[in-house]
């Protein structure tokens, strides 16, 4: 039978210590080698303070599984970079590096395709092909700051996928990227967004008080919600709004909306009134996506002076709200594009 090696990436270090014990070496080596990892070390050979045979022992029992940078997209407006990396296994996934005031930020994908069929999402178009492990999110993050050569100090989570859908590797990669010897991110300076798992929620605000959170909204009422997302059918607006509200009350923390606008479909001022309403008394921010054209969905973004409307129309509600700054305009694709791309040709 074939050894099955240990994906050293994805152990925390508590976990890489016990595995070190196992290979008979001492623990004080594992923060060693965690920090090797997130300081982007391409092999075991990289590692320099690690003996000869420490280093053999791991090449023999541990694999160190790096992403392959297939392409980037570079914007010459803003500095943002869209990544295409290659998995092991073939699969491909995306991650975009930003550049904003507060910190350079890079939004990781968390599945490679996803199960939640949103209607407008590229993502969805193949379905999921399978859960990243905690090390691949990881890697995104490591690869980025080394391509780009700068140091990232934000994390969003909201590339392809469901992150609540593969909670487990979600809640170690958070917890790894949070240690001093990773890369040492500040869970205020993290944001999850999810389509509305609700039972991931309250785990959530559990377990991860302080990281950001996110909800898709994207439509103000169950018939539109779930002609567009059909996890509305599971988990209908209203329960999801008190999901919302627990989540605060629980965190002490403002919750952020997301509404992705749709020409034609959930951008009217009647969609937004009725949004007001919903979220009134809520301790939340709106955050409005004019949506990227996605050819294959047929759908289109709204357009500049309807977003106006929108946003004034939850504004004069006393709603907190503000449309996602655009980044990497020339680089066009949307969220999800270069690896339907990659998996269609
Ligand atoms: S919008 Fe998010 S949850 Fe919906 S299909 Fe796309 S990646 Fe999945």
């Amino acid at each position: 039978m074939r050894n099955m090696k240990t994906d050293i990436m994805s152990l925390s270090v508590k976990e890489l210590e016990q595995y070190l014990e196992k290979l008979g070496e001492k623990r004080f080596r594992a923060r060693q080698i965690f920090s090797w990892i997130y300081k982007g070390a391409d092999s075991f050979e990289d590692m320099t303070n690690l003996s000869k045979e420490l280093k053999s022992k791991l090449s023999e029992n541990a694999a160190l599984k790096k992403l392959k940078i297939l392409s980037i997209q570079n914007s010459k407006k803003d500095g943002t970079r869209k990544y295409l990396f290659a998995l092991a296994d073939g699969n491909s996934i995306e991650s975009v590096f930003m550049k904003y005031k507060f910190g350079n930020t890079v939004c990781i994908s968390s599945q490679a395709g996803c199960l939640m069929g949103c209607s407008f999402c590229a993502s969805a178009i193949n379905g999921l092909q399978r859960d990243l492990t905690a090390g691949e999110m990881s890697d995104q993050v490591i690869s980025v700051e080394k391509d780009a050569g700068e140091k990232v100090s934000n994390i969003v989570v909201m590339g392809t996928g469901e992150p609540f859908d593969n909670y487990e590797n979600l809640s170690k990669f958070l917890s790894n990227i949070h240690e001093k010897d990773g890369l040492n991110i500040g869970m205020r300076s993290i944001t999850v967004s999810t389509c509305g798992l609700i039972p991931k929620m309250m785990a959530f605000a559990k377990e991860f008080p302080q990281v950001n959170l996110a909800v898709s909204l994207h439509a103000p009422n169950d018939t539109l919600r779930n002609k567009i997302m059909p996890i509305s059918k599971k988990y209908p607006l209203e329960e999801l709004l008190a999901a919302s509200r627990k989540h605060i009350a629980e965190t002490g923390r403002r919750l952020t909306f997301e509404y992705a606008l749709v020409k034609g479909v959930n951008d009217s001022e009647r969609n937004a009134k009725e949004l007001a309403e919903r979220l009134r008394g809520i301790n939340c921010h709106v955050n409005l996506i004019p949506l990227n054209q996605v050819i294959e969905t047929g759908l289109h973004g709204t357009e500049r002076k309807e977003t106006e409307r929108f946003l004034e129309v939850l504004q004069r509600h006393g709603i907190q709200v503000t449309v996602r700054r655009e980044l990497g305009g020339d680089i066009d694709a949307a969220c999800g594009q270069l690896r339907l791309k990659n998996v269609i040709n």
